[in-house]
């Protein structure tokens, strides 16, 4: 085998390492070395490039694609979408008094109450560590509210058994904030907003949902500037 070749085996096998690591299967039926399994293999490889491994949701490069995505579309297509940042309440306690394999448990188990509560076309990720995101594509701004409500209902209805007879609750804050309509927003202008909704949710006493009023109204200087083609944003509209 040539040393190119040899290169190319290695790489390969360290693919098929990764995914049996991360517990992958493939194909049965297709015949390794096959373009059907070389196809299968690279699949794999991308999904488990977009998840996080902790709680198998999408990760943060996959959020962001996705988000990029969707303020595009809101831009072309005028149907309110909504973003909410949720974090878990108080969580270092968590950490602190049952260990951290524990607080890995409840950041899995919280994880897992997001995805319940959305429909199919709707996307959650881990964030960062113990907070989370979720687009909301075509969610009308008089429902905001309610679907935000039921997530943080879910995560404090649910209990975690972390250890033989040791059950904790969690609760989340969430803050949210729809994309300006019609409007050629930024992924880092809607998320800083709904991040600022949930810094009030949290200094409000947390367990709580905040979001963002008259998402019309609330247009940037700079999203102004975007949707205008102005370079000089006025700011009396
Ligand atoms: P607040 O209600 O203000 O959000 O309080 P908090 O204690 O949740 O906030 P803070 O952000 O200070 O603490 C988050 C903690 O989450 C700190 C960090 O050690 C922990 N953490 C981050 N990632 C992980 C993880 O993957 N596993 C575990 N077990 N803990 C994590
Ligand atoms: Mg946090
Ligand atoms: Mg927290």
């Amino acid at each position: 085998m040539s040393s190119a070749g040899l290169q190319e085996e290695l790489q390969l096998q360290m693919a098929l390492q990764l995914l049996q690591q991360a517990g992958r299967e493939l194909p049965a039926h297709a015949e390794p070395g096959s373009v059907q399994w070389l196809q299968a293999v690279i699949d794999a490889l991308c999904d488990l490039s977009s998840r996080d491994p902790l709680t198998g949701l999408a990760n943060r490069r996959q959020f962001e694609a996705t988000l990029a995505r969707e303020v595009d579309r809101v831009a072309r297509s005028g149907e309110p979408a909504l973003v909410l940042l949720a974090d878990i309440d108080l969580f270092k306690q968590v950490n602190d008094t049952h260990g951290h394999a524990a607080g890995d448990l409840v950041i899995k188990s919280v994880a897992a109450a997001l995805q319940d509560c959305v429909r199919p076309m709707d996307t959650v990720a881990r964030f960062g560590g113990e907070e989370f995101v979720i687009i909301l594509p075509n969610c009308a701004p008089a429902f905001g509210n309610a679907v935000a409500e039921r997530i943080r209902a879910q995560v404090e209805h649910q209990v975690v058994h972390v250890a033989p007879g040791i059950d904790v609750r969690a609760t989340i804050s969430i803050g949210g904030a729809f994309a300006p309509q019609w409007v050629r927003s930024s992924p880092l202008i809607w998320v800083e907003r709904a991040d600022r909704q949930l810094y009030r949710a949290k200094s409000e006493g947390r367990n709580r949902v905040c979001l963002e009023h008259a998402a019309v109204y609330q247009v940037s200087a700079e999203e102004k500037s975007m949707l205008f083609g102005n370079t000089q944003p006025q700011d009396s509209e």
